[in-house]
């Protein structure tokens, strides 16, 4: 038996023993609300041990999660740096250059770890103020302008004015993850951008989401595809970040999709 269970046993072992004596001399009437506060108090008890049960789960999944994503990077940098090292291979810029870029994924991991982590865990302050949805969105949608050009995709913007209190830069920072996705998981045709109200909607003419994938794509490290999405640089972790921010400003996201034909995304606030 656990220590956490010895306790909560010897405790309820303690108030029933002592609840005799305690209540010894009251009326019958005030016996019962003394039974009645016991109840309440090993059942708190007990609900208590469950919700630490879970967070102590989720932690131990988490490590583990974090050990797995990092192991891979780590594990084919140091191969290639030791076949660098022993004359193996030789140093050529591409070579290097491929060990630079995993690092920068390694940063940028850990970055989006620590951001998700001071979310989650609220201690991020928004810093809110009053703007127009339609400017953010695009000054968001030119920063990925070029990205689209180079892939030969049309960046559609379709946005009307929308008075707005939130934090400017993470509210840029959820369309950034969205947007970056919209590209990236699209070959050909178009990206869209468009509102009405607070309503935001970002589609895509991309590969789409497969539906047993749907439901996970806001979950950390999820990637419906692993090995192509590590391939394209993904960590999993951007739309958890677009969601958690999301929740902080008290809205909500969701997605549709259809494989081979595309995927929205819709924020509503
Ligand atoms: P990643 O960094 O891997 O893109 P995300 O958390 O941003 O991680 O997305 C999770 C997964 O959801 C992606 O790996 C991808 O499989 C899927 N996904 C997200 N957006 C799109 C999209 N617009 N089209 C197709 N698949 C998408």
């Amino acid at each position: 038996m656990t220590f956490k269970k010895q306790l909560v046993l010897g405790y309820g072992l303690l108030l029933c023993l002592t609840l005799p004596v305690v209540t010894y001399g009251l009326s019958c009437h005030l016996q019962w609300v003394c039974l009645y506060a016991l109840l309440v108090v090993l059942i708190s008890a007990a609900l208590s041990l469950v919700m630490l049960r879970e967070v102590n789960r989720r932690q131990r999944q988490f490590n583990t999660d974090v050990a797995h994503e990092l192991r891979t990077p780590l594990t084919s940098l140091r191969g290639t740096l030791e076949a660098l090292l022993d004359g193996v291979w030789e140093p050529t810029p591409e070579r290097l250059a491929s060990c630079h870029e995993e690092i920068g994924r390694l940063t940028k991991l850990v970055e989006d770890l620590s951001l998700l982590t001071n979310i989650e865990w609220e201690y991020i302050k928004l810093n809110k103020t009053d703007f127009d949805l339609a400017d953010l969105l695009k000054e968001t949608a030119s920063r990925f302008q070029a990205a689209a050009l180079q892939k030969g995709l049309a960046l559609e913007l379709d946005v009307q004015s929308q008075a707005i209190r939130a934090d400017y830069d993470r509210l840029g920072q959820v369309f950034s993850n969205i947007l970056s996705n919209a590209i990236k998981y699209t070959d050909a045709g178009s990206v869209t951008i468009r509102n009405a109200g607070k309503e935001v909607f970002v589609a895509d003419t991309g590969m789409g989401i497969p539906p047993d994938a749907l439901p996970h794509i806001f979950e950390r490290f999820y990637r419906s595809d692993g090995s192509r999405a590590r391939s394209t640089g993904g960590s999993g972790i951007g739309l958890t970040i677009a969601a958690a921010l999301v929740k902080a400003h008290g809205g909500a996201i969701h997605a549709e999709s259809e494989t081979g034909k595309g995927s929205v995304f819709r924020v509503r606030f």
